[in-house]
């Protein structure tokens, strides 16, 4: 399989294996490997659970992408990386030989070890989850029963899905949310201010919180915690954040078993300069928490490294860039974090609408016609759903001239 110019293998076209694909001009010869059809905007799946977005709103042909900068696709699991015979081994068995291969593979939902994690409650990694999380939602929301929903997690993602879970049934009187969260308080990351302010929101709510708790067992309607409660339940989420793929020390990428791969800061290996790790699955110094406008960089820098490393020019270092965080908390509100400081309104949900566009644009260019024609169909459809019916409130159109500084 080795051809003339040299042969690039990315494995994993989501952030940043797309970002590095399409980095690369038709003149090189770049194999893109993923075992599922469509890139997915993971920074929004949670809008799937109220049905604000569908999932076709937040995914792209990974084929017609990666075509488009003249690669090829293959749809396919990559089983096995042998970096000292620079092969990879899809999982029917087939080798393919590289010169330089790039490792975009993201993380797996991190279950801690819990039992029953995975047989009771629904991750919330990719679209068909919070798909089903909200299939499963509106079955309960339609129901004359009262029904119990149990978020594990503090963070970004149990927030989000908080949020989305108010935006659709926050008005019913069957409802009881509990949010599980092993932190002291909400969003860790963030300034305090968050954890309170989400908190005085949510007394309208019925929402009970338990923070410096651990999750201790899940089974069939029953969560149970390390304070010995034992809450009953109709739906669990779990939004544990993610964890190493066991891909990466099996192909000797990571030095233990369940670690991210460890990058030189040009994102080469650290135990082999001709595989390079883009993304999540990168473990960089000082460490930088798992976002995808880094995996964007990252995808970028490891095609310009890749093509300087093959014409033996010194290659560049990875500089992350500071860019502030955006918190939805459905139609309650929208939080902007830089840094220390954090800036509250509804009116920013229009921000983070408008970041769900770039990076959709970034990947389905506007500058063919079908791209363009895709970027006027999701901006008419998604602005219906998210900008006007916040705009024919009156009370979140006073909101929108109020931005708080928290
Ligand atoms: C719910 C949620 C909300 C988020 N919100 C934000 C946000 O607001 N802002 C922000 O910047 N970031 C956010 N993130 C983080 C962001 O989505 C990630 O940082 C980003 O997706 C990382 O990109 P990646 O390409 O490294 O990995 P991923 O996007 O995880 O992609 C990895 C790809 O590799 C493929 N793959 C894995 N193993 C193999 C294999 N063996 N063979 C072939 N293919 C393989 C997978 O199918 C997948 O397509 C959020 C993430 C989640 C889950």
């Amino acid at each position: 399989m080795r051809t003339s110019s040299p042969h690039i293998v990315i494995v994993g076209a989501n952030f940043a294996g797309l970002a590095a694909a399409t980095s690369f001009g038709p003149q090189d010869n770049v194999t893109v490997f993923d075992q599922s059809a469509s890139f997915e905007c993971l920074p929004n799946i949670h809008e799937l659970v109220s049905g604000l977005k569908r999932s076709s709103d937040l995914q792209l042909s990974r084929e017609k992408i990666i075509a488009r900068s003249g690669h090829t696709f293959r749809q396919q699991k990559v089983a096995e990386l042998l970096p000292e015979k620079h092969q990879v081994i899809t999982d029917d068995g087939t080798p393919y030989i590289y010169d330089v291969c790039i490792v975009a593979v993201g993380g797996i939902n991190n279950t801690y070890g819990i039992p029953g994690v995975n047989r009771w409650s629904l991750p919330f990694k990719s679209c068909a989850d919070c798909a089903e999380i909200g299939r499963r939602l509106k079955n309960l929301a339609a129901g004359a029963q009262p029904f119990s929903i149990v978020i594990v997690g503090g963070g970004l993602e149990g927030i989000e899905s908080l949020g989305e879970i108010l935006r659709l049934c926050g008005r019913s009187q069957l409802m009881q949310v509990h949010l599980v969260n092993q932190a002291p308080r909400l969003i860790s990351e963030a300034p305090e201010v968050i954890d309170r302010d989400i908190k005085s929101l949510c007394h309208a709510y019925p929402i009970t919180f338990y923070n410096n708790t651990a999750v201790t067992q899940l089974k069939e309607n029953k969560v149970s915690l390390s304070n010995g409660l034992e809450l009953h339940t109709d739906l669990t989420i779990w939004t544990g954040g993610a964890a190493p793929s066991p891909f990466l020390y099996r192909s000797g990428l990571a030095a233990q078993s369940g670690q991210w791969a460890s990058v030189k800061p040009t994102l080469q290996s650290q135990f082999n300069n001709t595989v390079f790790v883009a993304g999540d699955a990168a473990m960089v110094e000082p460490p930088l928490s798992k976002q995808g406008y880094h995996a964007i960089d990252m995808g970028s820098l490891v095609a310009q490294n890749c093509k300087r490393l093959l014409k033996g020019r010194a290659m560049q270092e990875f500089k992350p860039s500071g860019k502030p965080t955006l918190l939805s908390f459905g139609d309650v509100m929208t939080y902007l974090i830089a840094g220390q400081t954090v800036f509250a309104s509804p009116a920013l949900a229009s921000m983070k609408e408008g970041v769900y566009h770039y990076i959709m644009a970034l990947f389905d260019r506007p500058s063919h016609t079908s791209g363009i024609i895709n970027l006027v169909q999701r901006s008419i459809r998604t602005t219906e759903k998210r900008i006007l019916p916040s705009v024919t409130s009156l009370k979140t159109m006073l909101g929108f001239a109020h931005v708080r500084i928290l």
